[in-house]
């Protein structure tokens, strides 16, 4: 079996075509700047990259274009598009909708509509995406899996904020948590890793990219995550602000002379590591800087971690203890320098980091001492193959 994973941003689509058999990705790629010109970067497995300037004015230009390259006769690896079984759509926002990946139907699109207004930057693109295949591979099976899903399983004690009820009820204003592939994934391989069933684990993963949030996984359940209401929620991260004090809006708004709008842009693209640092979003460049002296790059980089290990603390609580604590995404994955600065304060859970194993890259690896009593692990995530894995699942059911 193949699936087609496609993720669907406003002006960019990001896609794999994965062999289910083995679960390799035959070709992966991404197209920018739809509806701007058009730029498309493929690669197929063994063979040379493909880059084209195709123009591409809208999505359904764009999974044509993905479509032709996948079946191309130098650059492609199918011969037929019979061969694509199932789609697997990347859909941000399912509200409280769906618990769980579901078959793309009339009705399901009408749910993702609905919640449009909670993601208005991300659910019209990734309809539009069904809309594109739908008409493109008329009868090909999709799927649709969600960022919130797997958080759906928090109780109501983590997903309800302290504001008049009724707010909730009638704007549906809660904490969803994203990012949810991404935790359900390295949940499922750190157990896998640590040769116990899931059931019987308790797990925060930290999903450190450019967007940050950690999640708390209690017995394979998502039971507390950071991120909340929008992604703006919890962890300093590489634009993002995190979580606030929010009459700092009011008062930035009075002083400023500037509209909610553009509070909430600045707190979305101009704060984080990057307004902290005055340096970049790009923790690399930041570390770069500190080690070059630079203080405020020190201090934004001390903000991030001091927070990311508040939060584990919070979820060791939220859970009674913790057995795992899981590292994932660009940062999680790369910085062995993040890793041992967040440990650092983890060490009266019983967290301790053997350093040569954490110099390690590109594995998944335990890279804790032989005695921690908690252990630390780093796994390399892939929200692709778990979409491609949910599509699989669904079409076999
Ligand atoms: P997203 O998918 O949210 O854009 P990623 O998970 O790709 O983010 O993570 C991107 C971030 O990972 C980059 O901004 C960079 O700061 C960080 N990163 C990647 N590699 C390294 C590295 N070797 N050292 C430190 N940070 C890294």
């Amino acid at each position: 079996m193949k699936v087609l994973v496609l993720n669907c941003g406003s002006s960019s689509l990001k896609y794999q075509l994965i062999d289910m058999e083995n679960e390799t990705a035959l070709a992966k790629g991404l197209c920018e700047r739809i509806g701007i010109d058009g730029r498309l970067k493929h690669s197929p497995l063994g063979k040379d990259e493909y880059t084209s300037d195709a123009p591409m004015k809208d999505h359904t230009d764009a999974v044509r274009l993905v479509l032709d390259a996948l079946l191309d006769a130098n650059h492609g690896v199918i011969k037929s598009i019979d061969e694509v079984n199932a789609v697997g759509h990347r859909v941000v926002h399912g509200g409280e909708h769906f618990s769980a990946s579901v078959l793309i139907t009339p009705s399901v699109k009408k749910a993702i509509e609905e919640c449009c207004a909670l993601a208005p930057l991300h659910n019209p693109p990734n309809l539009i995406g069904v809309n594109a295949c739908e008409k493109l591979m008329p009868g090909v099976p999709q799927a649709a899996v969600f960022d919130t899903a797997f958080h759906q399983t928090m109780p109501p004690k983590a997903y309800l904020y302290s504001i008049p009820y009724e707010m909730y009820e009638k704007y549906k204003i809660r904490r969803y948590g994203f990012h949810g592939t991404s935790h359900k994934y390295v949940a499922q391989r750190a157990a896998s890793l640590l040769q116990k069933p899931i059931e019987q684990i308790k797990m925060i993963t930290c999903h450190l990219g450019n967007g940050a949030s950690i999640c708390a996984v209690e017995y394979g359940k998502s039971v507390d995550t950071s991120m909340g209401f929008t992604p703006l929620e919890g962890l300093t991260m590489g634009t993002r602000s995190g979580s606030l004090d929010p009459a700092i809006i009011s008062f930035w708004m009075e002083k400023e002379h500037i509209q909610a709008k553009d509070v909430e842009n600045i707190l979305n693209k101009k704060s984080g590591v990057l307004g902290l640092s005055g340096v970049s979003s790009d923790f690399r460049d930041i570390e770069t800087a500190k080690k070059a002296g630079n203080e405020r790059a020190a201090i934004a980089l001390d903000v991030f971690y001091y927070k990311v290990a508040k939060t584990v603390g919070e979820y060791a609580a939220a859970m009674n203890g913790a057995d795992a604590v899981v590292f994932t995404a660009g940062l999680g994955e790369n910085s062995a320098v993040s890793r041992v600065a967040i440990c650092a304060y983890l060490g009266y859970l019983g967290v301790s980091v053997d350093p040569e194993k954490n110099g390690r890259r590109g594995e998944e690896i335990d890279i804790s001492t032989a005695s921690a009593a908690v252990r630390a692990l780093v796994i390399p995530t892939n929200e692709e193959l778990m979409i491609a894995r949910d599509t699989k699942q669904l079409l076999e059911s």
